[in-house]
């Protein structure tokens, strides 16, 4: 059993804050409303959103009463993932980032992040902590190669848009605006394109953004492009490891995966190698053998299906701040498959489980470019 920790909220509805203290379990199938007036809500997160997507009830376990599962002792994936997103920031920050020495930085880095860590420090002859810094060569290794073979120039690192930012807030609604932190911007002419860092799995679909459980490449891509005044040409996910993992087929394993557009000019800023190789080492696109983008998946899109897209992030956005204001948090969690759905993993198993037959679930039907965005031209 999860032990959950409780922070007050002053829209709880005391019903609910009285179910909460004395520790009974809430009836998931119960509709609840917290308060008309639940509208206090002036920014909300890409992860926020998404969440609510995945199960309402979630978002209000976790956003609005604010349960947060007990900080773990042990050395976790997302500590990894964060000691390494940190290197990579700090990598940035350096200017002489062309020519440093890799093994030495790596070594001294990590130290130095290790050391500034209350909770890290008390591992630092942990196996796993000694073995990051090979792991953290090969990431700082690949980031270098990336740029060297890139039109695309590294412009902004941990770019936070939102109230009182230098990068303004994506506005939703009347009252609420969409807040985040952009892992890092490339520019290329009028064009920029968008790298997120992600530690576990780092992909999106067409399906997984068409049901809102990934929305965030794009809701920054739009908050992006309103605060530079530039095109969106693609938005990725860089997948940080944890582990030596060793690549499939001598695969990149850092390669850039998300949507992009379809266009080989900006294909060649992509990968300036990508017109003799026709296939990219550094971003997940290939050409066919005319010199045009390989169409196989559905996230090469057209500049126009890339805008639908956007508009899309931003309109289901909209209904579910509409949802959330009015305070509707049902247990509805998406079903991607037999196997997974949103309660798999959820850290609230332990407060639904006993009500499993009250749960509905929402069924995914598969999704694709053309059941998706239609012919642009409608
Ligand atoms: S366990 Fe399932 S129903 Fe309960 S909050 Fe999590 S996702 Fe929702």
């Amino acid at each position: 059993m999860i032990e959950y920790t409780y922070t007050n909220h002053i829209k709880l509805s005391d019903s609910i804050r009285n179910i909460v203290e004395s520790n009974k379990i809430l009836s998931p199938s119960k509709e609840i409303c917290v308060s008309s007036t639940y509208t206090q809500l002036s920014e909300i997160s890409a992860s926020a959103l998404e969440t609510y997507f995945q199960c309402p009830l979630k978002y209000f376990f976790n956003y609005v009463l604010k349960l947060k599962d007990p900080i773990s002792s042990d050395i976790e994936m997302l500590d990894i993932g964060n000691i390494l997103h940190d290197l990579a920031y700090k990598y940035y920050l350096r200017k002489d980032r062309l020519t440093l020495d890799i093994h030495s930085f790596c070594h001294t880095t990590i130290h130095q992040i290790i050391e500034n860590d209350e909770k890290l420090q008390q591992h630092i002859n942990n196996p796993i902590l000694i073995n990051l810094i090979a792991e953290a060569e090969r990431l700082i290794t690949h980031l270098r190669n990336l740029d060297a073979n890139s039109k695309f120039m590294p412009t902004y690192f941990e770019k936070a848009f939102g109230s009182n930012r230098s990068f303004p807030a994506l506005q939703l609604t009347d009252n609420v605006s969409l807040k985040g932190k952009v892992d890092r911007i490339d520019i290329f002419e009028d064009y920029f394109r968008i790298i997120d860092y992600k530690s576990g799995n780092a992909d999106a679909t067409l399906a997984e953004l068409y049901y809102g459980k990934k929305l965030q490449l794009f809701l920054y891509g739009l908050a992006i492009a309103n605060a530079t005044g530039k095109k969106l040409s693609g938005t990725f996910y860089l997948p940080i490891k944890n582990v030596l993992e060793k690549a499939d087929n001598n695969e990149n394993i850092y390669k850039l995966i998300g949507f992009y557009t379809d266009d080989s000019d900006l294909a060649s800023a992509y990968d300036i190698n990508i017109q003799t190789n026709l296939k990219s080492d550094y971003v997940n696109m290939s050409l066919k053998k005319d010199g045009t983008l390989s169409k196989k998946s559905d996230k090469v899109l057209s500049p126009a299906e890339i805008d639908r897209l956007l508009q899309y992030s931003k309109n289901i956005s909209i209904q579910a701040l509409n949802e959330i204001c009015l305070g509707i948090f049902k247990a509805s969690p998406l079903k991607f498959s037999n196997i997974q759905n949103a309660c798999t993993y959820c850290p609230y198993l332990s407060l639904c489980s006993k009500h499993s037959n009250d749960i509905c679930f929402r069924d995914v039907r598969k999704v694709n470019k053309d059941s998706f965005l239609g012919d642009e031209n409608e």
